[in-house]
């Protein structure tokens, strides 16, 4: 507030409020406008993240430097760009992300809290249902992979690990046809999903050559002309 003093609302807080003392000591009382209160009560907040000096560059505030004095130290992910530098649908970033965390409710982890749930894969029904079995040991996915790589000129790879591996180390390339790589991956993973819940809810899905159908023509959606024309060609 002092290296602005020349706007005439700080010199009214300055001439009202502040008067001859600092912003610190200003009493908050039933004459301080709602906006002025809500400002002031950061006040606190600012102490608890360092101060006035930790979130300023040569006397101006930093947003930047106060978002980060406001995170806790989290260790960053190695899959952080499969995320952040992924032209996907938001949809299927989401439900990629929680995969990521295993946060999605697959059977197995119904079954910890349920013991009337039943635990086999909804797609195929043999196995028991897991993210690591219905993303890419399930015969229901590894259609579905086979022949999105395929289109890609690319062949399965050990699945799961090997594959998410590839997906991290291609969301890093600024290449366009390892970015619409990315997007199928994304798009595949999110149309499994949906499927699974298709056949647990309406108790019937699509084959796995409808599902590819409808994720390229999402993904040719989303994508730029040049890519468009090279998924026209696959
Ligand atoms: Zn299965």
């Amino acid at each position: 507030m002092n290296s602005q003093q020349d706007k005439l609302w700080v010199r009214w807080v300055h001439a009202y409020y502040i008067k001859r003392g600092t912003i610190e000591n200003v009493t908050i009382n039933s004459n301080t406008s709602w906006l002025l209160r809500k400002i002031l009560d950061t006040r606190e907040l600012l102490r608890d993240i360092g101060g006035w000096e930790e979130v300023s560059n040569i006397q101006k505030f930093s947003i930047k430097k106060a978002y980060n004095q406001m995170q806790e130290n989290f260790e960053r992910v190695n899959w952080r760009r499969l995320i952040c530098n992924n032209q996907a649908t938001p949809k299927s970033k989401f439900i990629l992300w929680l995969a990521l965390l295993s946060r999605l409710t697959t059977t197995d982890k119904v079954s910890k809290w349920s013991r009337d749930c039943i635990t086999l894969c909804k797609l195929c029904g043999v196995q028991d249902e897991s993210v690591q079995h219905l993303f890419f040991d399930c015969d229901y996915s590894k259609s579905v992979w086979a022949t999105t790589l395929h289109y890609l000129g690319l062949s399965p790879v050990n699945f799961a690990v090997g594959e998410l591996r590839r997906a991290i180390q291609k969301a890093r390339s600024k290449r366009s046809k390892d970015k619409l790589y990315v997007m199928l991956y994304t798009e595949c993973l999110y149309a499994i999903w949906l499927q699974r819940n298709c056949k647990h809810f309406k108790g019937t899905n699509l084959s796995p050559p409808a599902v590819i159908q409808e994720v390229l023509f999402k993904v040719a959606c989303n994508c730029n002309e040049n890519d468009r024309y090279r998924l026209l060609l696959m």
